[in-house]
């Protein structure tokens, strides 16, 4: 299926070590390198698990990429059964959960994050490549010291564009992150990637979802973004600097070409650092470490949400 796959047996280079995760068609294990004794991280897949289209979407997209926010892919292995791809190891965990580990958190550390998250999604638009699943599980720090770049992980939804694409329609991603031209059934391009870094930088701030209540079934956050049915809610914002509120307001804009590029939201004084405050946000971080626990205990429940449930969702919400 991969010409360009290893063909021996992973095993041979690489000692497999114990489980790190589990996604909705991959197991990924620590493995070390036999030789050079570095540690990876190996995405198994079983390949009658998945369409051979989607499968070589996500191995293309990550052997097109290279930039320090971005988990970089090393090698693959194809077995008759199982697909490899050993990918660079993080270490550091979740962004949000560092949020609520760590002693103090400001303005400026959210913007230091949102920055690197940017350059990495200006980087993929300027590649042709769309995420479309940008969401606090997918950004991960590559290790635990105070230094530590943001990754982000994941490529199982991206899309390349072709060369001559600039749009595309599939109805895809995680309900509280989905753009509204992709609900509304409209063409659509990488500006959803940053409808999705507005609503993340929204809950990095404000501690919850913009578009989800505690009641919200997927049906009401659909109807809330189409309209971008959000507001700064005084009781967790007044202390969250007005030129923050600024760069998220330009990001949640129902029509895409309004919304901020990745490009002019890298030059916004607030992602630059220079407008963000260096308070700590105590409530803030009460706030997410709630988000936290109800996002886990959602679990797989609440994970990725195929073109199908969605359409039904929407069509739900016209009746
Ligand atoms: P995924 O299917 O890519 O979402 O991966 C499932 C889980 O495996 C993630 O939630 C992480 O816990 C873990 N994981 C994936 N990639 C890596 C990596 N490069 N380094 C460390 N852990 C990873």
């Amino acid at each position: 299926m991969f010409a360009y796959a290893q063909k021996e047996s992973i095993e041979k280079r690489y000692k497999p070590l114990g489980q790190l995760g589990s996604g909705a068609t991959a197991v990924v294990k620590k493995y070390q390198h036999r030789e050079t004794g570095k540690d990876y991280a190996v995405k198994t897949i079983n390949k009658k698990e998945i369409q051979e289209k989607i499968l070589k979407r996500e191995v293309d997209i990550l052997l097109h990429l290279s930039h320090d926010n971005i988990i970089k892919m090393h090698d693959i292995y194809e077995g008759t059964n199982h697909l490899h791809l050993v990918l660079e190891l993080v270490t550091g965990g979740e962004l949000f959960d560092r949020i609520v580990k760590v002693g103090t958190y400001s303005e400026v550390v959210a913007a230091k994050a949102i920055q690197q998250i940017l350059q990495a999604v200006q980087y993929l638009h300027g590649n042709g490549i769309i995420h479309r699943d940008l969401k606090p599980e997918n950004l991960l720090y590559a290790h635990p010291g105070d230094d530590s770049a943001i990754k982000i992980a994941d490529f199982g939804m991206s899309r390349m564009l072709k060369p001559d694409q600039v749009e595309m329609m599939t109805c895809c991603g995680t309900p509280g992150y989905v753009a509204p031209e992709v609900l509304l059934g409209k063409m659509y391009d990488g500006q959803v990637d940053l409808w999705a870094v507005g609503v993340i930088l929204f809950i990095m701030l404000g501690g919850y979802e913009p578009f989800a209540g505690d009641d919200s079934s997927d049906a009401k956050i659909y109807q809330r973004i189409i309209k971008c049915e959000y507001k700064f809610d005084e009781d967790y914002w007044k202390d969250i600097t007005l030129s923050a509120r600024d760069v998220i307001a330009k990001m949640l804009v129902l029509e895409p070409k309004s919304r901020l590029t990745a490009g002019q939201c890298l030059d916004h004084p607030w992602v630059k650092g220079l407008g963000a405050k260096d308070e700590h946000l105590e409530k803030c971080v009460t706030k997410i470490r709630e988000f936290n626990a109800r996002r886990k205990l959602k679990g797989g429940i609440y994970g990725v949400i195929g073109a199908n449930a969605m359409l039904q969702a929407i069509r739900k919400l016209a009746q």
